[in-house]
C-alpha cells in the first residue's frame, strides 16, 4: 500500500483504476517517406476510421438531440470523402512524398484558407469543418483518443495538470476522481470538479509515478489523501466515509423545497454556478434557486473556432427554457489568464493574469462582444435574463460595455427579432480597483455580483493557479472580507442587490459573515447548495452579527 498527500480540492471518496490522461501530440510529425504506397494506405485506413466515428456519432446525436444535431457528423463525413481533399492529399504524398499527418494538416490549412475567402458566410463556416475532419483524422493516426481516455471502465484520472479546456472536453461518466500534480484549489478545473460532483486532489508534485498505472486507488478529496493498493482495513474506513457522505446527503435531501431562512427571518437567495447547458440538471436536482454566474467561457473553449451567433443562441436558450422562470446570470466570455483559446489568437504575455482577458478583450474586439450579446438578447426573449460583465476595474468600460448593448438591443429592434426590455446588467467585482469605486459602478447597473476566486488574487498579489502559495492566498483575509463589506454597503445604498459567486460563498465558515454583511445571493456548485442551506437556516443573525460587524470594524482577529 502506498500513500500520497495531495490538497483535496472537492470533496468525496472515488476508487477505481488509475489512469493517466492521454494528451493530444503537441507537435504535428513531418518527415519524408519512402513507400508512399504505405503512407496513402495509413491514411485512407484513417479516413475509414473517422467515418465509422462520425457515423457512430450521427447516430448518437439523432438519438438524443434529432435530425438537425446529426447533421453536422454526416456533414463531416462527406467532407472525409470528399474527393478534392482526398486529392490534395494524395498528391502530397505521392508527389511531395510527405507523410500522412503533414499532408492531411496543409490540406486542412489549404482548403480552411479557400473557404475564409469565399463571400458566402455558409461557406465561410466550413473552414472549421475542415478543421474538425482534419483534427480527427490526425487523432486517428496518432493514437489519441477524443477526451483524452481510452478505458471501457471508469478510472481515476491522473495527469501532470488539466487546462479548463482539456477538462470540458471529457466523458466525464469515465471520471471517478482527478488527481492532478499541478493545479490549486481555485483554479478552473477544480471548480469544475466541484460542480461535477467529483472528487479531487491537486498539487501531488512528483510522488505520483507512471509505473501505478492502471492499479487500483482511492482518492479522498476531503483529506487530500491519495492510497494506491489499499490494504482490506484502509479500503473498509475509506467505504465506510463514503457511505457516511450518503447518508448526510440524504439528510440534506429533505431540505428541497424550504427556504433559505435564518431563524431570525432573514433570507438569502442561493444560485449556482455552471459552465454548460448540461449542468443545468445538476442545478435542478440540487433545487437551486437560479443560476447566480453561468461561465460562458466554456462554450469557447469547447469550439475549434467561434462559436456563430446561432450555437450560442441555442446553448443559451436551453439554459434558459430549463430553468424556467428562475433567473439565469451569464457572464459574457472571460477568457484569457488561464483560460487561454487558440483561435483568438491572443499574443503570448508575461503576465496572462494582468493581461488581455474577459471585458478588455470585448472591449477591444466589440465584433465578438457583438455576437456573444445578439445571442444573449435573442435567448432573452424565453426566460428571465441577467447579463454580468467579468474584470470590470473602471466606470467607462461598464459604460461602454452597456452602450454595445443599446446597439445590439437597437439592431435587434430594426429587424424585428424578439427580445426582453427587462434583461438586468450586472458587473462581477474582482479587482480592488472595483472594490474602491463600487460607489459609481453601483450607479451604472442593476446588480453586483462578487467574485472572490479574483478578488483575493489581485488585492494579496497572490496567483491563485500557485499552489504552492498555500496559505498566502487566503480569501479569508480581512482585506477582502472588509471589501467585501464596502461592496455591498455601496450596493444597498443605491438600490442594488449585491451577491458572491467565487469559491467563498460555499465556505460554510463564512455563512454568518456574509448574512451579516447583508449579502443578498449567493451563487454555489450545485452540491454546495443543501449544505449552504442547512447552514443558513442553523443561524440566527440577531446573535452572529452584532458580534461579526464589531469585529469587521475594529478588531478582526489578527492576520
Ligand atoms: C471569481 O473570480 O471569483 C469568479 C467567480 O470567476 P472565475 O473563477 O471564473 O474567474
Ligand atoms: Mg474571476
Amino acid at each position: 500500500m502506498i500513500t500520497i498527500q495531495g490538497k483535496g480540492v472537492s470533496a468525496g471518496v472515488g476508487i477505481g483504476p488509475l489512469y493517466f490522461y492521454q494528451r493530444a501530440q503537441a507537435t504535428l510529425p513531418r518527415y519524408t517517406v519512402e513507400d508512399t504506397d504505405a503512407e496513402w494506405h495509413r491514411f485512407k485506413g484513417a479516413q475509414t476510421g473517422a467515418i465509422e466515428q462520425l457515423g457512430e456519432l450521427a447516430e448518437k446525436a439523432r438519438a438524443e438531440a434529432g435530425d438537425d444535431a446529426a447533421l453536422l457528423f454526416e456533414t463531416h463525413q462527406m467532407m472525409a470523402e470528399d474527393l478534392d481533399y482526398e486529392e490534395a492529399i494524395e498528391q502530397r504524398i505521392t508527389e511531395q512524398k510527405m507523410n500522412a499527418e503533414a499532408a492531411i494538416a496543409d490540406t486542412a490549412d489549404q482548403f480552411a484558407a479557400m473557404f475564409e475567402a469565399m463571400e458566402d458566410t455558409y461557406m465561410q463556416a466550413r473552414a472549421a469543418d475542415v478543421r474538425d475532419v482534419s483534427r480527427r483524422l490526425l487523432d486517428i493516426l496518432s493514437g489519441t483518443v477524443a477526451g483524452g481516455i481510452a478505458s471501457d471502465v471508469p478510472v481515476v484520472l491522473a495527469a501532470d495538470d488539466l487546462a479548463p479546456s482539456e477538462t470540458i472536453q471529457m466523458d466525464k461518466t469515465k471520471i471517478l476522481g482527478f488527481i492532478t500534480a499541478g493545479g490549486s484549489g481555485s483554479s478552473h478545473t477544480a471548480i469544475l470538479a466541484r460542480t461535477l460532483g467529483i472528487p479531487a486532489i491537486v498539487g501531488v508534485g512528483a510522488a505520483l509515478k507512471a509505473d501505478y498505472a492502471g492499479r487500483e486507488v482511492i482518492v479522498d478529496g476531503s483529506t487530500g489523501n491519495i492510497v494506491i493498493d489499499p490494504d482490506d482495513m484502509t479500503r473498509d474506513r475509506l467505504m465506510k466515509k463514503r457511505e457516511e457522505a450518503l447518508r448526510l446527503q440524504r439528510l440534506l435531501e429533505t431540505l428541497k423545497g424550504q427556504p433559505n431562512i435564518t431563524k431570525d427571518g432573514k433570507t438569502v437567495r442561493v444560485y449556482c454556478n455552471i459552465a454548460s447547458p448540461e449542468d443545468v440538471h445538476a442545478v435542478q436536482v440540487n433545487d437551486g434557486g437560479g443560476i447566480g454566474l453561468f461561465r460562458s467561457e466554456f462554450l469557447y473553449l469547447n469550439c475549434d473556432d467561434f462559436p456563430g451567433e446561432d450555437q450560442q443562441f441555442e446553448a443559451y436558450k436551453q439554459v434558459l427554457a430549463d430553468m424556467e422562470d428562475k433567473e439565469v446570470i451569464i457572464r459574457t466570455l472571460d477568457i484569457g489568464a488561464d483560460k487561454k483559446i487558440g483561435y483568438f489568437g491572443l499574443p503570448q504575455e508575461e503576465n496572462p493574469a494582468l493581461g488581455m482577458r474577459a471585458l478588455r478583450i470585448c472591449l477591444t474586439r466589440p465584433e465578438i462582444f457583438r455576437t456573444q450579446l445578439r445571442a444573449l438578447y435573442r435567448a432573452s426573449a424565453l426566460g428571465k435574463l441577467g447579463i454580468m460583465f467579468p474584470m470590470v476595474t473602471s466606470v467607462w468600460e461598464v459604460r461602454e460595455a452597456k452602450r454595445i448593448c443599446e446597439e445590439v438591443r437597437r439592431e435587434l429592434k430594426a429587424e424585428g427579432v424578439p427580445y426582453s426590455e427587462d434583461v438586468k446588467l450586472g458587473i462581477m467585482i474582482e479587482t480592488p480597483a472595483a472594490v474602491m469605486v463600487s460607489d459609481r459602478l453601483a450607479k451604472e447597473v442593476d446588480f453586483f455580483s462578487v467574485g472572490t476566486n479574483d478578488l483575493t488574487q489581485y488585492t494579496l498579489a497572490c496567483d491563485r493557479q500557485n499552489n504552492d502559495l498555500g496559505r498566502f492566498y487566503d480569501p479569508h483575509h480581512p482585506a477582502v472580507v472588509r471589501m467585501l463589506k464596502l461592496v455591498a454597503d455601496n450596493a444597498h445604498k443605491n438600490g442594488i442587490w449585491v451577491g458572491i459567486c467565487g469559491e467563498l460563498a460555499a465556505d460554510l465558515t463564512m455563512t454568518e459573515t456574509f448574512l451579516a454583511i447583508g449579502i443578498d445571493e449567493l451563487s454555489v456548485s450545485p452540491r454546495a447548495v443543501l449544505p449552504l442551506r442547512n447552514a443558513v437556516r442553523m443561524t440566527d443573525t440577531r446573535e452572529t452579527s452584532p458580534r461579526i460587524l464589531a469585529a469587521l470594524a475594529d478588531e478582526y482577529p489578527a492576520h
